[in-house]
């Protein structure tokens, strides 16, 4: 269970935490890693996962593990 990690004080799988970036459920997610960037909102820890929305589209999606803030490089 080492991939699950720890959003706002909820144990996640990285399905959950693309889905709580993506808004919607996701068909497919990588493994959670450690973003090389801090929250711009509240400088705490930001997690990286890629993850397909579709089967047509990957997206990597950015998450603090402290607050709402959330990106994807769709923006
Ligand atoms: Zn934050």
């Amino acid at each position: 269970m080492a991939e699950n990690r720890v959003v706002q004080g909820r144990m996640v799988t990285p399905g959950r935490l693309a889905e709580l970036i993506e808004g919607e459920s996701v068909i497919d997610a990588e493994p959670i890693e450690d973003a090389d960037r801090s929250c711009p909102d509240c400088d705490g820890d930001v997690l990286v996962v890629g993850y397909m929305p579709s089967a047509l589209e990957f997206v990597t999606g950015w998450k603090c593990q402290e607050c709402d803030w959330r990106r994807t490089d769709r923006e």
